[in-house]
């Protein structure tokens, strides 16, 4: 008889009350169809990561749990992030046997309908298939061109995500138990997927506008997941900052030269106010960025040394 895997669909849902109902019911049409269609065992399951809600999230996973065991869950004791919450659910979801997981938005704003194509790749093989956007129709301008711009700068750093590329992706178990020798707590999953190699494969797939709630991704948000994507992957940053520093010296050197040879040839004082105040005012500049930047990486190195659990469960239902 050939392979038939369980599957687990990875769910991270904060304050998700209104959608969880209807995203339950699209996501078992799905895994039952596939299911009678014999490419995945049906024992595959729902696994929703609570990351914190204070609305009722938790007690609907708790009431789905208790009408249907196939719907599983962990409750965060706060709120953790969307990425913590997506690597929980891959750590967990093996305890239950599962043999690959596909992780997707609670608002089902990926195409669910998309799994069976995940599926099939994963059977021919894939370890990992990433879920990439058609198109980013459903972003506003903000968002579109922040993430065009984290793309072509990790790009050019050297981290060579795919662009576009969501959260929204198959992984095999064996990738998982990889994935968890990784001990730093700041894991940025996009960066390690493409760092550990194995059998890739893509799906591409269209986004919905969201079909319940509202969005919890706030810019501030979006601007901590780059900047812990750039720090946790590249050391080019840091480079740049002592590179600009040797060239700034040399400049200032050539300068402060030119200023002494030409007091004691001409006899003439260095004129311009204006030139020292500007060049102050920019070169001050330069160096708070650079602090800046070694302070993201300083404060990178900060949390990983401390080595704290990287989330609590306070609950769970299996
Ligand atoms: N999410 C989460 N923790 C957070 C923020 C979001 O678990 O701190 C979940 C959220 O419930 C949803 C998914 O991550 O299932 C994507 O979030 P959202 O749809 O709000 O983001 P957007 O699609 O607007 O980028
Ligand atoms: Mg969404």
């Amino acid at each position: 008889m050939s392979f038939v895997p369980i599957l687990a669909v990875v769910i991270p849902c904060l304050n998700e009350e209104e959608c969880l109902n209807s995203t339950t019911t699209a996501i078992f049409t799905v895994i039952n169809n596939l299911a009678e269609e014999n490419l995945i065992s049906d024992k595959s399951f729902i696994f929703y990561v609570d990351d914190g809600s204070t609305d009722n999230t938790w007690s609907i996973i708790e009431t789905q749990n208790k009408e249907n065991q196939r719907v599983k869950g962990i409750k965060f004791s706060r709120n953790y992030g969307n990425q913590k919450a997506i690597l929980a659910g891959l750590t967990e979801s093996v305890k239950y046997n599962a043999d690959c997981v596909i992780t997707i938005d609670a608002d089902l704003q990926q195409d669910e309908n998309k799994i069976k194509d995940f599926i099939i790749k994963y059977l021919n093989g894939a370890q990992i298939v990433l879920g990439i956007r058609n198109n980013r129709k459903t972003d506003g301008f903000f968002k579109k061109l922040s993430a065009l711009a984290f793309y072509k700068f990790m790009n050019i750093l050297g981290v060579n995500i795919k662009v576009n590329h969501s959260d929204y992706r198959l992984v095999s178990r064996e990738v998982i138990n990889v994935l968890n020798t990784f001990k730093e707590t700041n894991l940025f999953l996009r960066g390690m997927f493409n760092e550990l190699g194995f059998k890739k494969d893509y799906v591409y797939f269209d986004v919905k506008p969201r079909k319940c709630g509202k969005s919890k991704y706030t810019p501030f948000a979006l601007y901590s997941l780059a900047m812990s994507g750039i720090t946790s992957f590249s050391l080019i940053p840091l480079r740049i900052v002592t590179f600009v520093g040797f060239i700034m010296s040399f400049v200032s050197f050539l300068i402060g030269l030119s200023a002494i040879i030409d007091k004691f040839t001409n006899n003439n004082p260095v004129p311009g106010w204006t030139t020292i105040v500007v060049s102050i005012g920019f070169i001050s500049g330069i160096q708070i960025l650079c602090l800046g930047i070694i302070a993201e990486y300083l404060g990178q190195l900060f949390q990983e040394v401390k080595a704290r659990p990287r989330y609590i469960i306070e609950s769970e239902v299996i």
